[in-house]
């Protein structure tokens, strides 16, 4: 039995080598098991159960360890849970052999995926992990793709702490890219507020889908998981300053700067310009209850921009008064009612 085994396998090798087919499962030597490594983390090993050596493609698939790509799918009571990475394409002329791993007969490659930078897992419960996919290859000594290998794990069902899940960082997200024209005190300054702007937003976030406070700025309980979506796509886009949704400026290009004015948005472009006035009359944190200050400023920008969170709010109303006065509808669109209450849940108002 085993000698008519291992000869089946090494012709069936040597056929998938020389006319390039894709594979199916049970034919593909790559063998790939899931074992779980703490709470979202999930150990990926690969084994190849073949006779001959091969020269695995890691650029982009499942051996990448450094590109946000798809390594495992993730899903929650039979829902696949969305895939938040990157899907590249190759240019695959002229590639080199460091985008290639070799496996010889029966060894395996481990690595680590943490499942929850690239997926959402903030609910606790049971999610089930499948690794399924395939490689492209080339010969040994090659690097002309010339086929890919399938493979299919079997289910992992892994048990998830909701909340620790949700403070792993994502791989990929929408943040704020900063303009070089804003320099000197002016760049800090944005800088500091976009610190803020993350930090408040994400309390204003989790208040939110507490109902903290949600009736006295919202006007209906009902708009507590609107508002915390829109608030946490905020806190994401103010994470960083390198990349995002958005562009923020010191310049006054769309001419939108006079006197008052703090900042605008020309929310068709995710364009945020903060003007001279942000900077001279706004401490970066307010120390009374609703009133202005940077981090605020730059929340309610932020929630006009449909970049961040779709659609942008609008400007029915500011200020305190006049912001609660507003239906639950237009409460619910206007950028002030943010700002407001990420001071009022930062300073317990
Ligand atoms: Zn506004």
């Amino acid at each position: 039995m085993r000698p008519l085994t291992q000869l089946l396998l090494a012709i069936f090798v040597t056929l998938v080598g020389s006319t390039a087919i894709d594979t199916n499962k049970r034919a593909s030597p790559l063998a790939v098991s899931l074992t779980t490594s703490g709470n979202t983390e999930v150990k990926v090993a690969i084994t190849n159960k073949g006779a001959t050596a091969l020269n695995l493609l890691s650029k982009g698939t499942i051996l990448d360890e450094s590109a946000p790509v798809e390594k495992v799918q993730i899903f929650s009571a039979n829902t696949q849970i969305a895939f938040e990475g990157i899907r590249m394409r190759l240019l695959t002329s002229n590639l080199t052999q460091e985008f290639f791993t070799a496996l010889a007969p029966g060894e395996t490659k481990e690595l680590t995926v943490e499942t929850a930078s690239l997926h959402t897992m903030d609910k606790s419960g049971v999610f089930d992990v499948f690794a399924s996919g395939a490689i492209p290859y080339a010969e040994v000594g090659s690097t002309e793709l010339i086929g890919t290998l399938s493979y299919a794990s079997e289910k992992l069902s892994i048990n998830v702490d909701g909340a620790l899940a949700s403070k792993v960082s994502k791989a990929i997200s929408k943040r704020t890219i900063l303009s070089s024209d804003c320099t000197g005190t002016k760049r800090t300054a944005v800088l500091n507020a976009l610190s803020d702007c993350s930090s408040l937003a994400k309390a204003a976030a989790s208040a939110a889908k507490a109902g903290t406070k949600i009736t006295t700025y919202f006007k209906s309980s009902s708009a507590a998981s609107t508002v915390a979506a829109r608030l946490n796509a905020v806190a994401a886009e103010c994470s960083s300053s390198s990349s995002g949704a958005t562009t923020t400026h010191c310049a006054d290009t769309y001419n939108g700067c006079s006197s008052n004015v703090l900042a605008y948005t020309v929310p068709s472009q995710n364009f945020i310009v903060y003007c001279d006035v942000y900077f001279s009359a706004l401490p970066l944190l307010a120390s009374s209850c609703h009133a202005q200050d940077q981090a605020t400023t730059t929340i309610h920008e932020n929630t006009h921009a449909p970049g961040v969170y779709s659609p942008g709010t609008q400007d029915y109303a500011y200020g305190f008064s006049s912001s609660t006065s507003l239906s639950a509808s237009q409460a619910l669109l206007n950028a002030d009612t943010y700002a407001l209450y990420a001071n009022a849940i930062h300073l317990n108002c």
